[in-house]
């Protein structure tokens, strides 16, 4: 089977799945169970170390093809999307959390949504546990960025800390950008709450956070990796064991579909685009060059797989393709 036909597959399951999905929360305003759409983690080893990717769940975005990539029309977001076996304008943007067991305990790539209304996202307790992952294990979440989607499962619904013996890490630049009052003031309305949100998140940690350069091993096996653009400080984690590596990306690629296939697409959410596409073109540049799988906080389980060239940008080859 062809990386294009098991991509389709995917993509009619996500079709038929999302009127439902959204109509169980329209009609009572209320999250119910979670429905099943697939498995909730992937787990692979990267020498020694053990790697699991754990979904946070999943929203919805009805029509993808606009309002979405910001240098695209909607015909040619569409076009991307019947290329990777989409047959509708909906698409699925999941949220995944990558752990790692280090030889300094268990540690958190990022933290999860939290729970979005009217979304199945804040699952990833819950899928931890069923991956055999306690929070109370945590030694250390830390983070790519501090988007909403990345930082609000710091926090339970009560306030208290979700990982309670972590300590934080946090990239300098990204600190310095969401704590600056003179930003927070400068900053787009739209944009201006996530400030309030990163004082809010960080509370419970202040006294066991720290700041991390880029290049910085921020654990055993765990290095920093500047990749700015997406937002100003933002950072993408080398996992490494010996020979062997994996590049947990965040946000410096979201959806494979549109911004593996044309590398010089960006989002909406990229805060600096320009930056953003030269990090993005160089980062699958490396993934595919030096063979490195790449682990996607946005992409569909397994959220793992390797970068191959395609064309004029590449594509990803899932894990289990
Ligand atoms: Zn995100």
């Amino acid at each position: 089977m062809t990386n294009i036909t098991r991509r389709g597959a995917i993509g009619a399951a996500t079709i038929l799945a999302a009127p439902a999905l959204l109509g169980a929360r329209q009609a009572n305003g209320q999250a119910a169970a979670p429905p099943v759409v697939g498995p909730t983690f992937h787990r692979f080893r990267v020498g020694a170390l053990t790697v699991t990717v754990v979904t946070d769940g999943t929203n919805v975005r009805a029509d993808a093809t606009r309002g979405l990539v910001a240098n695209a029309s909607p015909e040619q977001v569409a076009a991307a999307m019947q290329g990777a076996g989409l047959t509708g304008a909906a698409m699925r943007n999941p949220f995944n959390v990558t752990f790692v067991e280090t030889p300094r305990g268990l540690i958190a790539l990022d933290a999860g949504t939290g729970g979005f209304p009217n979304t199945d996202t804040g699952t990833l307790q819950a899928n931890m546990r069923a991956a055999g992952l306690d929070p109370a294990r945590v030694v250390l979440v830390a983070h790519t960025h501090f988007h909403g989607d990345h930082i609000g499962g710091l926090l339970a619904s009560d306030g208290s800390a979700v990982f309670p013996q972590a300590e934080v890490a946090v990239p300098e630049r990204e600190w310095a950008f969401w704590t600056d009052a003179g930003e927070e003031s400068r900053a787009a309305e739209n944009r201006r709450p996530n400030f309030a949100n990163v004082r809010r998140r960080f509370a419970p940690y202040q006294q066991r956070l720290s700041r991390f350069a880029p290049d910085a091993e921020v654990a055993p096996g765990i290095r920093a990796v500047a990749s700015n653009g997406h937002s100003p400080g933002h950072n993408s984690f080398l996992v490494h064991d010996g020979s062997q590596q994996a590049l947990v990306i965040g946000d410096a690629i979201t959806s494979p579909t549109f911004f593996m296939v044309n590398p010089e697409w960006y989002p909406v959410f990229d805060m600096d685009p320009t930056m953003a596409v030269e990090t993005r073109k160089r980062l699958l540049d490396r993934a595919a060059t030096d063979r490195m799988p790449v682990v996607g906080y946005h992409f569909d389980m397994p959220a793992t797989g390797r970068v191959e060239r395609a064309g004029t940008g590449y594509r990803l080859v899932p894990a289990n393709a």
